[in-house]
């Protein structure tokens, strides 16, 4: 690693950030040595019913296999996120609201009016029969309500799962079906990007395929023209005479929380539950530490709720910490390239966590977006959702934070309850591309596939061989499912399923998910690295490499190029860039097949998904599989219709 690729804790962060570089070290290694002394004592930020004398209590093996935390612990996470807070910051922010359209009014909800709001929402539930333990499914768009709704499920003890507001019917009736929610809340219609989204039909449409489905509480959202039916009612009228107040369920730590449906990259998607204790002090500690969040900074977490970011650290994490949280109905993209970056003027943002693929969105528009905007508040920029490429990294520091804001480059997953790998911004040293090193409390490992432990500089699968708070409990009805994946591949460890290097500074590189591994005549590499190199040519937007099966290399590999406004695809264009990643990486990073894609298939979350280009690569077009979850499902008959042979 060349000294150029370092970027050193910035001056001011290095001098006021709470955790400092030998804050880190003897934090990480107190909470190794002594994790149950750690825990107890990380506990404490919450606000407990009953204070836990026990910390963790786990076992991965499979004679013993069991997760818990915190286990005599009784608390309510709305209260943590809510009323422990009237004391200090009643008058506080707690919920900025910025609308899809940008000439209508934002909306200001201090923790005063969010307690209010939460009661009155709770109330509505109990009146509607929902009790303690019981699903409720939440389909809503971006809208305070949303907030509200999960945190009214919270205070009564219900287990909620969040649908993202952009599925089809077929999508939610599955998962209304797999946990098995006789509730529904949802509104008349979405809006996103200027466009509607008819979120009441859809419920419609979904529940002749979900049985289970009794009652459907509609929020007005939008107003517009939709007839309610026998197991529907409107939230405002149900909400017009009930109580301001609502006693708060106490909870065991270990009661669930809420359960959150996969985004279904590599398979069928899995009903990840969550506990009230542990996910909520990971969430609160990790938005602390990572964010080293201070009240009243404004902070915008610019993912959708229907994703576990937006459950940790638009809702959860900020909440706990007595945020003032920023939550925005549209895209970043609308209605034009400035929108973000305006939102972040209006509302003299300080720290803003994205995802890379909203950043290359926005890089490919160009510089000047971002240029005809101030941006001065911004002290702080995250990442999420997969390996950033070094050159969306460079332009995000660059470009956007003008050199001022530490990228702050979080890695976790759905079942991880929140970040495992990322810098701190008074600690950590960056490196573009690396998520860098492990919290307090997380012990990664790296094994090769036959098990054994890799040390140093390395290569590997990437582990986690002690639990933390934060990590899922089980597969909401297979608890067996959830042993067997995660479990099973390493006995003894949780396997991520991801890829990972680790280098001479003990930095994590996250490669992308193991079976992304392509191995070409016996070597192997992750697809995220032929990416990165596409990437960094001048006329790419965007790239995601598969592999395809080879005579002679056993695998090939065939690379999915988006190009950027203006160019145009053409032969010449294709060998110039398979010649490019060639000088890049070496030879044997060549592609042998190079399909120019107007879109690529992506999940909501903006996670591509690579088993859909594995099968059109291989030439198989007939099986793609669950499509449901996909952002934009006509994308890939595109790529259908134009594959390449290699
Ligand atoms: P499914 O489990 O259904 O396939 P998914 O894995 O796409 O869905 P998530 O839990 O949202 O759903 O994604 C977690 C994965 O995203 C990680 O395992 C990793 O591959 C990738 N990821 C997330 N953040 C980062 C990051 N900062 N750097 C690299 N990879 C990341
Ligand atoms: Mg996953």
């Amino acid at each position: 690693m060349s000294e150029i690729d370092l970027f050193p804790v910035p001056a001011q962060w290095a001098r006021e950030a709470r955790v400092d570089a030998a804050g880190y070290e003897e934090m990480y290694h107190r909470s190794v040595a002594e994790p149950d002394v750690f825990w107890l004592e990380q506990a404490q930020q919450l606000e407990w019913i009953t204070p836990p004398t026990q910390a963790g209590d786990w076992s991965f093996d499979a004679d013993d296999f069991h997760i818990r935390w915190f286990a005599d612990g009784s608390l309510n996470a709305s209260v943590n996120c809510i009323d422990r807070h009237l004391a200090e910051r009643a008058d506080q922010v707690a919920i900025i609201w910025e609308p899809d359209v940008p000439t209508e009014e934002p909306r200001r909800i201090t923790y005063a009016e969010l307690h209010r709001e939460v009661c009155r929402f709770a109330n509505v539930l109990k009146a509607q029969g929902v009790a303690k333990g019981d699903r409720v499914t939440v389909y809503l768009p971006m809208i305070p309500e949303a907030a509200f709704a999960l945190l009214a499920c919270a205070r009564i003890g219900a287990i909620h799962s969040v649908v993202f507001g952009g599925f089809s019917p077929d999508a939610l009736a599955g998962r209304i079906e797999d946990c098995g929610s006789k509730l529904v809340i949802t509104a008349d219609e979405g809006r996103r990007g200027g466009k509607t989204i008819p979120l009441k039909a859809n419920v419609d449409a979904a529940a002749a395929s979900a049985p289970t489905l009794e009652r459907v509480l509609v929020v007005r959202a939008t107003g517009g023209d939709v007839p309610l039916g026998e197991r529907d009612t409107w939230y405002h009228e149900a909400a017009a005479d009930v109580s301001d107040d609502c006693a708060p369920e106490p909870m065991a730590a270990e009661d669930p929380l809420f359960i959150l449906y996969t985004s279904g990259s590599t398979g069928k998607p899995k009903g990840v539950l969550h506990s009230t204790g542990g996910y909520l002090l990971w969430a609160a500690y990790t938005h602390g530490l990572v964010f080293d969040y201070r009240a009243p900074n404004v902070y915008w977490c610019a993912a959708d709720i229907g994703w576990v970011t937006g459950h940790t650290y638009i809702v959860y994490g900020p909440l706990a910490n007595g945020a003032t949280t920023l939550m925005y109905e549209g895209l970043p993209t609308w209605p034009d390239a400035s929108r973000i970056w305006q939102v972040v003027d209006r509302h003299q943002v300080h720290t803003l966590f994205t995802a890379p693929t909203a950043l290359r969105a926005l890089m490919k528009e160009g510089d000047a977006p971002v240029g005809a905007t101030s941006r001065a508040s911004l002290r702080l920029l995250g990442t999420v959702g997969e390996p950033i490429n070094p050159e969306a990294w460079r332009w995000y520091h660059d470009v956007v934070g003008e050199g001022r804001s530490p990228i702050i480059d979080t890695w976790w997953q759905t079942e991880t309850g929140g970040a495992l790998i990322a810098p701190l911004p008074g600690a950590t040293d960056l490196k573009p591309g690396s998520a860098t090193k492990p919290l307090p409390g997380v012990q990664p490992q790296l094994v090769d596939e036959t098990g054994k432990v890799l040390n140093g500089a390395t290569s590997g699968n990437l582990c986690i061989t002690a639990s933390w708070p934060g990590q899922m409990r089980t597969v909401w009805g297979d608890h067996d499912r959830f042993f067997q994946t995660y479990f099973t591949t390493y006995p003894g460890k949780y396997f991520t399923g991801d890829g990972c290097r680790r280098d001479e500074d003990g930095y994590y590189w996250i490669t992308g998910r193991v079976d992304d591994v392509i191995n070409v005549s016996g070597h192997r590499m992750g697809t995220a690295e032929v990416e990165s190199a596409l990437v960094l040519n001048h006329q790419v937007a965007e790239a995601a490499v598969v592999g395809m099966p080879h005579d002679v290399k056993g695998q090939g590999i065939y690379a999915y190029v988006t190009l950027k406004a203006g160019v145009e695809p053409s032969d010449a264009l294709a060998a110039e860039l398979k010649a490019w990643v060639r000088k890049e990486i070496g030879p044997i990073a060549t592609p042998d097949a190079l399909q120019f894609a107007p879109g690529l298939p992506k999940t909501r979350s903006g996670k591509i998904m690579r088993r859909i280009l594995r099968k059109i690569a291989e030439g198989d077009t007939t099986s793609l599989g669950d499509t449901s979850t996909l952002a934009d499902p006509a994308v890939v008959d595109d790529l259908v219709a134009n594959r390449v042979s290699g």
